[in-house]
């Protein structure tokens, strides 16, 4: 069958076959291949009626983009006397139809005749959902490649299959080096073992994407071994049966870092890095209560520079800063951990002492009173001291508040300037 039948012997065969069908013969005088039958349904490629097309060459049945694809295909299979698979598309009214052709040569053994038999299939729905799958991929490679978070993909093994350039650049490697790698090394030791079993246990959950933990508690290995705070958001989808997962990464190390400032500037005076008033407030008020509640004693002393006003007029206001500024360091350096020093005002001290009776408390207003009229001030190449006047009391609970407290050490204060500065008074 095809080896010889004309069209007219072929038509009734051809015509049930369920797909595009056509039957070429291949002429060695011109080198060309002319159709010798087609079906119905081939009449969607050529586009116009069959029987116009009956013993004519390729080229002139097809316009050349198609005919040349043809051609090509339709010598290959001559000589490698085997079936050949292609693909190629055609404007149709306006819109773009393709096709899968698949050619194969039928061998006369009694006549050097060879003959294509062609059958197409179309599959133009195939090529536009391979269209959209290219453009979502492309979109989605944008998006992936231009985040600015991390995203980093884990197969079943966690091992890494993507790593964006976000991320890359997050925990300090290329993508070869990223790739493959277990995601295990993307963390600090200690975390790795809990890692293991938070990812299983998220495996087998029912939600699709979680955060994972408070921002700050989460911690990434960069490559060159330093640790960093991340907030991660995993999320996990199904491929082939098996669960791969996505993280999205953000580096909060700068703004972790931005937040502790803030909060320091809010809580310390900027030129002395001591407590500032409304810090100092909130402290005093909790060991007001904590010795209200237990009957602890607490101490508390205000100090204020003698004759600053004169540094001021004298040396200048800078002058005026170093002082304040140096005296903050004595105050800092000759308390405890646990007191706590505050700038109250312009040239006032507050110290707070939990759990310091009266003696201790006025040796070490003492202490400071005299490691403050001992250090060395030089400006304008003129020596010169400092001396301060000290207020000091002990409260055990009782009625008092931070104003009634304050005011008492003020109070004293002043009794020490009256009684001729560089003095304390202790109520
Ligand atoms: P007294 O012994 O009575 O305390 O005298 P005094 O001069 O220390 O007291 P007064 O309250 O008259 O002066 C305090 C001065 O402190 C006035 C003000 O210009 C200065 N001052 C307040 N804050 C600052 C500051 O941040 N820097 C400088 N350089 N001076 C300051
Ligand atoms: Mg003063
Ligand atoms: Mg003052």
């Amino acid at each position: 069958m095809f080896f010889k039948e004309t069209h007219g012997e072929l038509l009734s065969t051809i015509e049930v076959i369920g797909a595009s069908f056509a039957v070429y013969e291949y002429s060695p005088e011109s080198n060309n291949f002319f159709m010798v039958s087609c079906n119905t349904l081939y009449e969607d490629i050529l586009g116009f009626d069959k029987k116009d097309a009956i013993n004519k060459p390729i080229d002139t049945l097809f316009p050349r983009y198609i005919s040349e694809q043809m051609y090509s295909s339709f010598t290959e299979c001559k000589s490698k006397e085997s079936a050949c698979e292609s693909e190629f598309f055609v404007d149709y009214k306006a819109s773009e139809r393709w096709w899968r052709s698949i050619v194969s040569p039928i061998v006369d053994p009694h006549s050097p005749n060879i003959r294509i038999i062609q059958t197409c299939v179309e599959i133009t729905e195939k090529k536009k959902l391979e269209k959209q799958l290219d453009v979502t991929m492309k979109r989605y490679e944008a998006v992936v490649q231009t985040a600015y978070d991390g995203i980093i993909t884990i197969d079943e093994n966690q091992d890494i299959k993507l790593i964006n350039s976000s991320a890359q650049k997050i925990f300090g490697m290329s993508e070869s080096e990223g790739i493959g790698m277990p995601l295990t090394e993307l963390l600090p030791h200690k975390y790795r073992p809990n890692h293991n079993q938070y990812v299983s246990g998220f495996r087998n959950s029912k939600v699709d994407s979680r955060p994972m933990q408070t921002r700050a508690s989460v911690r990434g290995l960069r490559r060159d071994g330093t640790e960093f705070s991340i907030e991660v958001t995993i999320s996990k989808i199904n491929v082939d049966d098996r669960v791969e997962m996505t993280a999205v990464i953000r580096d909060i190390s700068e703004r972790n870092k931005l937040m502790e400032e803030l909060v320091t500037a809010s809580q310390e005076d900027s030129l002395t890095n001591l407590y500032n008033r409304r810090q100092f407030t909130k402290i005093l008020t909790k060991e007001i209560s904590r010795a209200q509640r237990y009957l602890r004693p607490f101490s508390l002393f205000m100090l204020d520079i003698d004759y600053f006003k004169n540094i001021n007029d004298k040396y200048g206001h800078d002058a005026g800063d170093e002082v304040l500024v140096r005296l903050s360091g004595i105050l800092k350096h000759n308390t405890r951990e646990s007191d706590s020093v505050c700038r109250w005002g312009g040239e006032e001290f507050l110290v707070l002492m939990p759990e310091t009776h009266e003696e201790t408390t006025y040796d070490l207003a003492e202490k400071l009173r005299q490691k403050i009229a001992e250090a060395p001030f030089e400006f304008n190449g003129e020596k010169t001291q400092i001396t301060v006047s000290i207020g000091i009391t002990t409260f055990r609970g009782g009625d008092i508040d931070v104003e009634t407290t304050v005011s008492t050490v003020d109070e004293l204060m002043y009794q020490a300037k009256h009684a001729g500065r560089n003095t304390i008074i202790q109520g």
